[in-house]
């Protein structure tokens, strides 16, 4: 199997992104500057919005946290998002999910402003994407594509098996891949908990993505040989060696790939960091759109 680094891979776009900052600070005095709401102290949560923050200051970008207790009101939360619609000097924003059961998360991501929706995950967006239109593509499926983009991996004419269907991950990725253009122009089936006989669908695919939540889910034995294999999956599993008592598998059984052909995304350092970089990307598009 050959490996999609999104490790590596989201270095060099950070490094050209970075240049470009440089560049429209020299220029026009922008710096990009994005905003991310936590709730709680969910460690998943508190970890992605690390990387984050952490990504934004390597390429230059500003970034402001705002942290909240998980006792916080719907009214507040929306509040702070009204107040970021309304900065001019915060050209995108995050609330990150998932958030306490007593907020509505559509009411949320309905009250962030589409063109500082960096996420792409306002309905504003969303349909403009199905349409082809110019938007904020939904961060992880964005990724998804630039890694497929810059490895060359051909999509036009192939069978493409997503499995999932979530609002963020598995139904944009089913729309973009079979949109017009490159990555795109793939034949996509949509699967999820209720598709019979997954694996029968799944030895047809040329291109998987996998977008499910349960570990190690997909194993070699139900796909193709030479399939090229996208593990969205982030799963936390326990492990008494790791300092922290866990490791983080995907949804695809990476082991079992081992001595195939085809090309795999590793969990950690496949779509993880590509899902950042795209943020990142959708963030210095907002802030040209000042220029
Ligand atoms: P979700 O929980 O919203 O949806 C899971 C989907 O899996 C559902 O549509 C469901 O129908 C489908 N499913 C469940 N059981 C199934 C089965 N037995 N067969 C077929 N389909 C089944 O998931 P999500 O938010 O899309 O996240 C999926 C995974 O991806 C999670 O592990 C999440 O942590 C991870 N994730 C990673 C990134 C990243 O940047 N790498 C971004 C978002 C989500």
């Amino acid at each position: 199997m050959e490996i999609l680094n999104g490790k590596e891979l989201s270095e060099k776009i950070k490094n050209d992104i970075k240049l470009e900052v440089e560049q429209l600070k020299a220029e026009h005095k922008i710096v990009p500057h994005l905003a991310a709401v936590l709730v709680g102290d969910n460690p998943a949560s508190q970890s992605y919005v690390r990387n984050k923050v952490r990504s934004c200051e390597k390429v230059g970008f500003e970034s402001t946290l705002i942290r909240k207790d998980e006792s916080i009101t719907e009214e507040e939360l929306l509040d702070i998002i009204q107040d970021l619609n309304d900065n001019d000097g915060v050209d995108g924003f995050i609330v990150q999910l998932p958030l306490p059961a007593h907020i509505d998360e559509q009411k949320v991501t309905l009250a962030i402003s589409p063109e500082k929706d960096v996420d792409g995950f306002h309905p504003i967006n969303f349909g403009r994407m199905t349409q082809g239109l110019d938007c904020f593509l939904p961060a992880t499926p964005y990724g998804i594509l630039k890694m497929l983009e810059e490895y060359q991996i051909k999509t036009e004419g192939q069978n493409c098996v997503v499995v999932g269907r979530s609002n963020i991950v598995g139904t944009p990725m089913s729309i973009l891949l079979s949109r017009k253009g490159y990555p795109g122009n793939a034949t996509v089936t949509l699967t999820h908990s209720r598709t019979r006989d997954l694996s029968s669908i799944l030895k047809t695919a040329d291109i998987i993505i996998a977008a499910i939540g349960i570990p190690n889910f997909i194993s070699s034995d139900m796909t193709k040989e030479g399939a090229v294999i996208v593990d969205v999956g982030i799963n936390r599993v326990e492990d008494a060696s790791r300092k922290h008592g866990y490791r983080l598998v995907g949804d695809v059984d990476f082991d079992s790939y081992m001595d195939k052909s085809g090309y795999i995304t590793p969990v950690p350092g496949g779509v993880g960091p590509m899902t950042v970089t795209a943020l990142l990307l959708n963030t210095l598009k907002s802030a040209k759109l000042k220029i």
